[in-house]
């Protein structure tokens, strides 16, 4: 037990007091975790069960490097949290412990979206010269090949979500000119992506060099998924705090949606938090803590969370539709169907959500888009779960669709109005500087 009296010396104010207090006291509460960080999705378990199979084709893909001849290009793909980067990862370390003068880089190309970010965050790795940046992709190019050039080494890029690289084309043209450059040593590239349709917008070259080899994750199920989080709650919890049965609700949760082990950890990660929230001061380790109760509220919460970064990441005109749906909910519902008293059930006419859209127009964002966009946009929303529609059938004025909101109407209107007040904000601050520079 850490005694105040001892750190906190007589000469410090009271705030300072107060404050290290409410250190100590967050530190000192009890929890239900052993170790949290086994529970973030940048864990890394040493065992990845049900993966034996994917893990082992990635060995036999990269290990030509290690004998001296270039491996082959290999393609992961399957839906997010069915443990592709989690492969990659744990492949990589065992690369890594043989210690050979080959090399494995890892770029999360959601972050690096360019030929001249990846090549720069791969390289800077093992050429430290390439940190400053100013260099130019020619120099960085070249000092590649220098390096794979002295005694003929290998360099595996593995590109994680390598669909965001926006000029991907261009840098799998440059990585596998490469190849034909250097006489000894070369290149090879791990592609990993959640997602396959950008395939139709690569040239056939890059097409047929990045998808040389093949390997799908498929989904895990609810058994699968329990295995896992039983696997990562041993570790992070406290031994006895969880109990079987939640486990199982969180796996068989995650499995309805789409065997995301990604979204079951979070789940179990947030059940623990809840679970933590309502631990009594003088609470024993020992008891039963994370039930039925907290994974149905950690669910509850996790999906509010995803919806708001859904919602987030939403281009502007697809949030104003959006925020006319709420509008119009919160403004007691369809002004059409109180006018015909047709009974709607809570639905919105489509009409008048277009209606309101223009009007968020006028007042926030301009020009609007035409009626087709406003259609494709309501498709896009309905994908993300964020609105329900039903269509009419043929009578009811016509041919028209109903929409629902799909989350808590105040909860997206404030989220999308503080979305559009730090856009203009931003929007002020560059008018400032674009005038003053
Ligand atoms: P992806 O890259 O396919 O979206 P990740 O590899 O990031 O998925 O996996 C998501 C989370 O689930 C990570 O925390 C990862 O450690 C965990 N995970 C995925 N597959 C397994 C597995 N077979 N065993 C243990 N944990 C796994
Ligand atoms: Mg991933």
């Amino acid at each position: 037990m850490l005694a105040l009296q001892n750190i906190v010396q007589p000469t410090q104010s009271n705030r300072a007091v107060y404050l290290m207090q409410s250190f100590i006291d967050i530190l000192q509460k009890p929890t239900v975790f052993a170790n949290r960080n086994v529970l973030s999705p940048h864990f890394v378990p040493i065992q990845l069960p049900f993966r034996e199979r994917e893990l082992e084709k990635i060995m036999v893909c990269v290990s030509p490097a290690l004998q001296g001849s270039r491996p082959r290009n290999i393609f992961l793909y399957g839906k997010t949290g069915t443990g592709k980067t989690a492969c990659v990862r744990r492949v990589m370390s065992k690369f890594e412990a043989l210690g050979s003068k080959a090399k494995v880089a890892y770029v999360n190309c959601r972050i690096y979206n360019s030929r001249y970010k990846v090549l720069q965050k791969a390289l800077k790795g093992f050429l430290p010269e390439i940190e400053k940046s100013g260099f130019g992709i020619t120099f960085m190019y070249e000092k590649m090949l220098d390096w794979i050039a002295t005694d003929g080494k290998f360099l595996i890029l593995a590109l994680d979500e390598v669909d965001m690289v926006k000029d991907l084309d261009e840098l799998v043209y440059s990585l596998t000119r490469s190849n034909d450059e250097i006489p000894k040593g070369g290149i090879s590239i791990i592609g990993i992506s959640n997602n396959l349709s950008f395939k139709d917008r690569l040239d056939s070259r890059s097409k047929s060099a990045l998808f040389e080899t093949e390997l799908v994750f498929a989904p895990y199920n609810t058994q699968q998924l329990a295995e896992i989080l039983l696997q990562r709650s041993v570790e992070g919890f406290k031994q006895g705090v969880v109990s079987e049965s939640a486990v199982s609700l969180a796996a068989a949760a995650a499995a309805n949606e789409t065997g995301d082990a990604r979204y079951a950890l979070r789940l179990l990660l947030r059940a623990g938090e809840i679970a933590d929230e309502r631990l009594a001061p003088d609470a024993t380790s020992t008891a039963l803590k994370v039930t039925d109760k907290e994974v149905d509220a950690a669910r509850r919460a996790v999906d509010e969370d995803v919806a708001k970064e859904a919602i987030c990441t939403l281009p502007e005109h697809q949030q104003l539709v959006l925020l006319s749906v709420a509008n119009l909910t919160l403004a007691g519902g369809s002004r059409y169907a109180k006018l015909s008293e047709e009974n709607n059930d809570g639905f919105l006419f489509s009409g008048e959500v277009y209606e309101e859209y223009l009007h968020l127009c006028k007042v926030h964002a301009g020009e609007p888009r035409s009626a087709r966009w406003y259609r494709e946009y309501l498709h896009d929303l309905e994908m993300l779960g964020l609105i329900t529609m039903i269509d009419s059938g043929k009578g009811v004025r016509g041919h028209t669709r109903f929409i629902k909101i799909g989350f808590s109407a105040p909860e997206i209107k404030s989220i999308i109005e503080r979305n559009i007040q730090e856009k203009n904000f931003a929007r002020e601050i560059a008018d400032v500087e674009g005038a003053s520079g």
